[in-house]
């Protein structure tokens, strides 16, 4: 285990090999092992480690929990005349595994029954749990949206044919060159009136602004008249937005020599150091998503 108490009751880690401090469930004796090779832990003196869920510490482990304070490390949950230590428990009793070895199918239950109360969640380290496995996925950055609509009807206009003033204003090369720019990465078009534009990457918005709002006045005047587009300006709604959102996309993780006690973990299992998943990314498996892992920690480090 990580961490011991001293004499003054201080949740202390090792400093020197052959220290002595009290295991904070057994109350007997526990001793610093500090090695070049190993780990810094305490290791009972007299007799096995106390918690029968104990697995060795990785660097792996130390890096998940320095993430968050240290009151919340290595907690001990006593029930029904049990303990075990969680590797970490947060202020709203949430428990967060952080598993590097592989685990037997009763053990995920019963683990799940006694620190699952109140919620909790898995970690998995990829590299040691699912080496074989691999996930791609694609990226966008959108960054840009423009939408505009084109009044099917409305009663100033009752009197123009408004798919003639689409067919018209869909055949100029503002619009076709929006179309077909490389940037854009996603196209909707609603009730045939309502069209949206994503791009992942910056536009000018003044410039498509003025010029889509001259080609909507240039299209009036060539098909009715003067006065068309003052009727009818304000129901174009031409909008803009900086949509500063990562997307990740077409998810899909490769399966390879699968772990299948995985697949029996009932709470929610997130899963980094994966092949292919760039390190400041976390894999959601059950809900097959990417999620950003400073935003994953974020959400957790709220109930410290
Ligand atoms: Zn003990």
């Amino acid at each position: 285990m990580r961490y011991a108490y001293n004499e003054k009751n201080d949740k202390i880690e090792v400093s020197f090999s052959g220290e002595r401090a009290k295991c904070p469930d057994c109350d007997s004796i526990v001793i610093g092992k500090k090695g070049p090779f190993k780990i810094k832990h305490w290791s009972h003196k007299t007799k096995n480690e106390c918690d029968s869920w104990y697995e060795p510490i990785t660097e792996w482990h130390l890096n998940w929990q320095n993430l968050f304070p240290i009151q919340y490390r290595e907690v001990s949950i006593s029930k029904n005349g049990k303990t075990h230590r969680a590797d970490l428990k947060l202020k709203n009793s949430l428990v967060i595994e952080i598993q590097n070895s592989p685990i037997k199918i009763s053990e995920i239950e019963e683990r799940e029954k006694f620190y699952g109360e109140n919620n909790m969640i898995w970690i998995l380290n990829g590299e040691k749990l699912a080496r074989k496995s691999r996930i791609t996925y694609k990226f966008n950055k959108k960054q840009f949206s423009l939408s505009f609509s084109i009044p099917a009807y409305s009663p100033l206009v009752s009197q123009y044919d408004m798919d003639e003033f689409k067919v018209t204003l869909f055949r100029n090369e503002l619009l076709l060159g929006l179309k077909n720019d490389k940037n854009l990465i996603n196209y909707r078009e609603n009730n045939g009136n309502y069209f949206e534009y994503e791009f992942d990457t910056d536009k000018d918005f003044f410039e498509i602004d003025s010029e889509l709002s001259y080609l909507f006045q240039k299209t009036c005047n060539e098909l009715y008249d003067y006065n068309a587009y003052h009727k009818m300006f304000s129901d174009f709604n031409i909008s803009f937005k900086n949509v500063k959102r990562d997307n990740y996309s077409q998810v899909k993780l490769n399966k390879l020599y699968w772990r299948s006690f995985i697949d029996n973990m009932s709470f929610p299992v997130f899963i980094d150091s994966l092949n292919g998943l760039e390190s400041d990314l976390i894999y959601w498996y059950q809900e097959n998503r990417i999620i950003k892992r400073s935003d994953f920690i974020n959400k957790y480090l709220k109930y410290t």
